[in-house]
């Protein structure tokens, strides 16, 4: 069975203005331009059609979510200020998280996006799928957009999929480089959704992604934070992936297997401080399709979060496509051979610690 692909020119047009990385420019701060921009995205369709993968995925339209999908998960306030401002000049989810005029109905695309896959995926039209999305939707909370993100993709099509599809249990492995705090947030209570987040320690955002952060009420036991230190490479990602999401999928046994996917981890990211790789990110897709073939039927789903080097993101999004479509173009990674000789690419003794401190958590899942 194939593997479903969604993407739309409009999930470009997003406009996010002009800054330094993302700091809003003024008299000190030279115009340039902002970190979260279409050209990683673009790259990364443009690579998958010249390797000629794309034509041999199916692809899946995008649909708008609603105002009454949203708001499953943020606050009716919160929608109709993006509105009321995407219908002018746009405005700021919060302070950095910058959008331009039609920014609402582009979000809505994109979470219409994420549950196009997910429902296709959910009712065996497709084995697995990927959702190359923009804007981003992890760090969006119910009352705020934040971290380049307006609306939580993820947490939409999630609870938009629950009233349509039978399932009982869903888990999210959230690879991007920062906390996924939205994720987190949404179902902090919910034993429905086993969120797991592995991230760079203390990056984004302040004071969140803690390890002792472990859910609440009945969903305690059901978040898992691995927080890594700057400078893990693939092997500290392996080695989490072998002691600890795959552990913790299997006690889980979830019905579907849901990848918040940045590619910001990689060794090129400028706002990360990791050392993937495109064979990093192909590995971890590989044990995941794995733990989905034993757990859940294959079904397994990844919507595009962050990962901001222009040139690398296409090489590592194209190596998780391959993966997960069995298909290995002729196309090959140029930087891979540099990347993967960085030294300090294997698990160092640190990272194991850290690790160990997050296996060591995994009691509070039944
Ligand atoms: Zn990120």
């Amino acid at each position: 069975m194939a593997t479903g692909w969604n993407f739309h020119e409009l999930y470009l047009w997003h406009d996010t203005g002009r800054a330094a990385l993302f700091y809003p420019p003024g008299l000190t701060i030279e115009p340039g331009e902002h970190a979260e921009n279409a050209d990683t995205k673009r790259r990364f369709k443009n690579l998958m059609e010249v390797s000629g993968l794309t034509e041999q995925l199916v692809s899946l339209k995008s649909t708008a979510v609603s105002d009454e999908d949203l708001a499953r998960f943020h606050s009716k306030d919160y929608i109709a200020r993006i509105k009321a401002d995407s219908s002018a000049c746009g405005g700021e989810a919060s302070p950095l998280t910058p959008f331009g005029h039609g920014s609402y109905e582009i979000a809505c695309l994109a979470a219409g996006g994420t549950y196009a896959v997910m429902d296709a995926v959910l009712s065996g039209a497709v084995a697995n799928g990927y959702a190359l999305v923009r804007p981003p939707g992890h760090h969006a909370e119910a009352a705020q957009g934040m971290g380049f993100c307006l609306f939580g993709n993820i947490p939409v099509a999630i609870l938009k999929a629950r009233g349509v599809h039978e399932f009982d249990r869903v888990a999210t492995v959230d690879w991007d480089v920062h906390h996924g705090n939205g994720t987190e947030s949404a179902f902090y209570e919910d034993p429905g959704v086993l969120t797991i987040s592995l991230h760079q320690e203390g990056l984004y955002p302040p004071n969140r992604g803690h390890a002792a952060d472990r859910g609440k009420g009945k969903g305690e036991g059901y978040n898992i934070n691995i927080p890594l230190p700057a400078g893990s490479g693939h092997g500290a990602y392996l080695a989490a992936f072998e002691r600890v999401v795959l552990p913790a999928l299997y006690k889980y046994k979830p019905d579907m297997i849901v990848v918040p996917s940045g590619f910001d981890g990689s060794a090129a990211d400028p706002l990360g401080r990791m050392m993937l790789y495109s064979e990093t990110y192909r590995h971890m897709t590989r044990m995941l399709k794995a733990a989905a073939a034993d757990l859940c039927g294959g079904r397994l789903m990844m919507s595009h979060e962050g990962g901001y080097s222009a040139a690398y993101v296409p090489y590592c999004g194209l190596a998780v496509m391959e993966e997960l479509a069995d298909i290995k173009t002729a196309v090959d990674d140029p930087f891979l051979e540099e990347y993967a000789g960085y030294p300090g690419q294997e698990l160092r003794p640190w990272q194991a610690d850290a690790i160990a401190a997050a296996a060591s958590l995994l009691g509070g899942i039944k």
